[in-house]
Parts: structure tokens; C-alpha cells; sequence
């Protein structure tokens, strides 16, 4: 199994603490993410930094040191084009991912825009969604024929889907926990960044972190889909299960006929079948 990358706050003592460990650092403002990437990257421990972020896009103060970083940045809004537009050149250098709130309707074509100006984002999905944006935006990610940044989660579907098995597309959020385990100051583990908010942890540690593979907790998380089909959920009887594993379940109305959710992530499969998104050469950094 390949070791685990660990998600943790920007914090000197617990990075000293976790010294054997790859890791995504959560930067609490602008002024971590350089710092961060100082500190981790001597060692070449470091898999991204996130920056999340109150701030809209465009009033983030972008810093000529995040050149080469590997930036995730937030946001809940976008702001002002106006605001950005003065910045194109430089974000374009930094080579930065950009992700918005998929709560806010406006955000998922700002996206768009994002992706038609080269910039690789993507919409943060979470438990609601607005469908009707995110099939639009799907649309544009998978048939515009013009050239465009890559948009998740949509081109992280697309790279791993396979007819065989099930995928966990909260990676692009750090939030898979087949590959990523959450970890704060107290060294208490979570599945995912929400679940050690919430104070749902798998154990405390770093001997438990060690052999969490063979953690019962752990164990049951993972497999926690199956509680989809052993509570008969609306979600056992969909065709879209196995990407979207019931991120969104018991949200819709039935209806009786196809939940909008169900509708959605068919859309996605169907663009899937029909035509794969190209997968970029042999990219060094990956999800
Ligand atoms: S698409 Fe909807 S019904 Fe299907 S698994 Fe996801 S939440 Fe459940």
C-alpha cells in the first residue's frame, strides 16, 4: 500500500513530528504559503499547499514566491474580473489551482472562465450542488472544442474511472482517505478534513498512524459505502454509484423519476464513454 499523504495545519512542531511523511499543508492565510513551502520542501516532503481562503479569488495577494509552488487556493467567490484580470500574467507563472464553492450558483461559470483563460480549477462539490451549473460546466470540460485549463473533479473522473472498480473523486480535495489522512496539533487522525472538524477520528498518534492499515476504524471508513446498500439506500439502486459513492444522498426528491444527482453523474459517464478527457502527458504531481 503506498504510505499515506498527510493533510495538517501549518504547525513547526507537529511537521517536526511527522518528519518520515509527504505532505499537503493547510495554510491558515497568505503569509503560510511561503513559509510552508520553505520548510517542507528541503527535505522534498512537500505535496501541496492549500490555501483556503474568506478572501474572494480576485482580493487574495498573490506573492511572486509562490512561483512553482504546488498552490491549491479555495475560495467561496470569485470577486472582481476586473480586480483579477490585472494579475492574469502572474497567476499564469504560478502555475496555481483555483477552486470555488460549488454552493454558489455564479461560481461554477467563473470556473468556466477560469479553465477558457488556461488555468487548471475546479468546483468544490459538496453535499448540495446546483446541478444545473455543474451539468453545464461538465459540458464545457468534456465538449468544448476549444482549448481549455483542466476541471475537476471532472478530469480526475475521467483519468480514473474504470467499468471495474469505484473512485473516491474527493481526492481533488484532499479527501480521499485511501491516500490522504487528516491530522491535527493533538495528533488526533480523520478520514477527512470535515470529519476532524467534527471530531470523528479513526485514532491518535503516530505509532497508531503507522500501522493504520490494519486500524478496525480505519478499515470500516473505507468501506463505508457499504452502508449504502445495507440501509437501502436510494443511492443502492443507482447507476452512478460507483463515482459518485452517496456524496449527495438523501438530499433529492425521487419523484419517480431519475434524481437530479443520478442524472448528473450519468451525464458524466456518458461524456466518459463517449470521450475521455485527454490525459496529460506523465505528470510529475497527481491527486
Ligand atoms: S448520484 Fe445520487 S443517488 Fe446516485 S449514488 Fe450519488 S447521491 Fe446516491
Amino acid at each position: 500500500m503506498t504510505p499515506h499523504i498527510l493533510v495538517a495545519p501549518y504547525n513547526e512542531k507537529l511537521m517536526g513530528q511527522l518528519r518520515q511523511w509527504k505532505m499537503v499543508i493547510l495554510a491558515s492565510g497568505e503569509s503560510q504559503v511561503g513559509s510552508a513551502n520553505n520548510h517542507l520542501r528541503q527535505d522534498n516532503r512537500l505535496h501541496a499547499v492549500v490555501l483556503r481562503t474568506g478572501k474572494a479569488l480576485s482580493a487574495i495577494e498573490y506573492e511572486e514566491p509562490w512561483e512553482n509552488i504546488p498552490l491549491f487556493i479555495y475560495a467561496d467567490e470569485f470577486g472582481s474580473f476586473r480586480d483579477l484580470s490585472s494579475k492574469v500574467d502572474f497567476l499564469r507563472k504560478m502555475g496555481a489551482r483555483f477552486f470555488l464553492s460549488g454552493e454558489k450558483a455564479e461560481n461554477y461559470q467563473w470556473v468556466q472562465m477560469l479553465a477558457s483563460m488556461g488555468f487548471n480549477c475546479g468546483v468544490h462539490l459538496g453535499k448540495k450542488a446546483h446541478w444545473e451549473a455543474a451539468s453545464d460546466l461538465l459540458h464545457y470540460s468534456f465538449y468544448s472544442p476549444a482549448k481549455h485549463g483542466q476541471v475537476e473533479p471532472f478530469n480526475y473522473i475521467s483519468g480514473n474511472f474504470s467499468v471495474d472498480s469505484s473512485i473516491n473523486y474527493a481526492a481533488v480535495y484532499f479527501d480521499d482517505p485511501s491516500r490522504y489522512l487528516h491530522i491535527n496539533e493533538n495528533l488526533e487522525i480523520a478520514a477527512s478534513s470535515q470529519e476532524l472538524n467534527d471530531g470523528i477520528f479513526l485514532a491518535k498518534g503516530i505509532e497508531e498512524l503507522k500501522t493504520i492499515s490494519s486500524n478496525k476504524a480505519y478499515e470500516t471508513r473505507l468501506n463505508a459505502w457499504r452502508g449504502l446498500f445495507l440501509r437501502n439506500s436510494e443511492c443502492s439502486g443507482c447507476e452512478s454509484w460507483r463515482v459518485c459513492l452517496g456524496k449527495h444522498e438523501g438530499l433529492s426528491d425521487k419523484n419517480g423519476s431519475k434524481m437530479e444527482c443520478q442524472a448528473f453523474y450519468l451525464q458524466i459517464l456518458e461524456a466518459i464513454m463517449q470521450k475521455p478527457l485527454p490525459v496529460e502527458g506523465k505528470p510529475e504531481w497527481r491527486f
